[in-house]
């Protein structure tokens, strides 16, 4: 008979986990125990993915066992800090020892991949749920906070924007229309990945914290996310839609105005928007090229209210788009 004790040991207790200097303790005790470099800031943040509300019911294992981690990463990359640790609390409807194993196996790569630690969790029987803690280290005096911009400040994005939310239109047609599955484009594919498989932006974070004033991860569209930079710093924008930047398939397949509005308003691209002063430009395209991320420059902060003024090829434009941000309980 396997219990919550036999799924912790055979799932999650395992050598596959990466250990650290930093890790005096992981699973197996009331606490992990764990060290702080004396030089470091920590920096924690929580996320939690529930069935039917972040995820479709017949999502693979192993693309949510990526995602659980990444969409916390990308709230450490947007403080430019660097994932160490995390603890998984897991609510599972019933014990298949088949999904498990693919969960796992995925979760503990993905944790390979950024070279972190499971230091423990919480295992109990419900809906489908997973919460991550995700803790990570920033050099005293560097994080990057969503208060920093400054007016002058030029405003970037990395990547591609607008690509998850077309992604996830499509799975939701393939949730009404099954029989869609089995005719999905090569553009098609590319923008269902963005939304299952988003890269956190953990190297571009790190690199920010000498040059950026302000920074903050797009999880609900770019409008909604710049607007707490904007409220934060107590300025506005002005946004040339022009360089707004859009992947070809997103514009292959949702055309070219309704790739405009996703990147504006559609969420999880999992980006950061960042700003830094005019100086810090020649060396933006250094780092885009050595880490070969993206790295668009959109539009600048200037004084006033904070705001979004939007531009078409320099000319203001009136776009009928709100500032407000996704809201569960709305
Ligand atoms: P307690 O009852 O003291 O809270 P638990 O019985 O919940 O402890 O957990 C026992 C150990 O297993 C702890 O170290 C805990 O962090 C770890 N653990 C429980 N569930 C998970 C999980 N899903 N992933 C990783 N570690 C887990
Ligand atoms: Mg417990």
């Amino acid at each position: 008979m396997s219990g919550e004790f036999d799924i912790i040991q055979r799932y999650f207790a395992t050598s596959n986990t990466v250990i650290t200097d930093n890790v005096k303790f992981a699973i197996g005790d009331d606490c992990a125990i764990t060290n702080l470099p004396p030089t470091q800031s920590l920096a924690i943040t929580t996320d939690t993915l529930v069935e039917n509300i972040h995820f479709f019911a017949d999502i693979s294992p192993q693309d949510l066992a990526y995602k659980t981690l990444a969409v916390n990463f990308s709230d450490l990359a947007a403080m430019g800090a660097k994932p160490t640790w995390v603890s998984l609390a897991l609510t599972l409807p019933h014990i298949d020892h088949h999904w498990l194993q693919s969960f796992s196996q995925a979760f503990f790569q993905t944790l390979a991949d950024y070279q972190v630690t499971l230091i423990g969790g919480d295992t109990t029987k419900g809906s489908l749920c997973l919460t991550v803690t995700a803790h990570g280290v920033v050099e005293k005096g560097k994080a990057l906070y969503r208060h920093g911009a400054k007016v002058g400040d030029w405003i970037y994005v990395s990547g591609h924007l607008g690509d998850s939310a077309a992604g996830l239109k499509l799975l939701q047609q393939q949730q009404k229309n099954p029989n869609t599955k089995s005719a999905v484009t090569f553009e098609q594919e590319f923008l269902i990945q963005r939304h299952l498989r988003p890269s956190p932006r953990v190297e571009l974070g790190l690199a920010l914290t000498d040059i950026a004033n302000s920074a903050i991860d797009i999880s609900d569209g770019l409008v909604g996310d710049l607007g707490h930079i904007l409220r934060a710093s107590q300025c506005r924008a002005e946004i040339e839609l022009t360089q707004l930047p859009l992947s070809v398939p997103l514009i292959q397949q949702m055309g070219q105005q309704q790739a405009q509005q996703l990147a504006l308003t559609g969420g999880e691209d999992y980006e950061l928007c960042f700003t830094v002063s005019p100086e810090q430009r020649q060396y933006l395209h250094q780092l885009s090229a050595q880490i070969n991320v993206p790295l668009h420059c959109i539009g600048q902060i200037q004084a006033g209210q904070p705001n979004i003024v939007y531009k078409q090829n320099g000319e203001v434009v009136d776009l009928p788009l709100t500032t407000s941000s996704f809201d569960h309980f709305k």
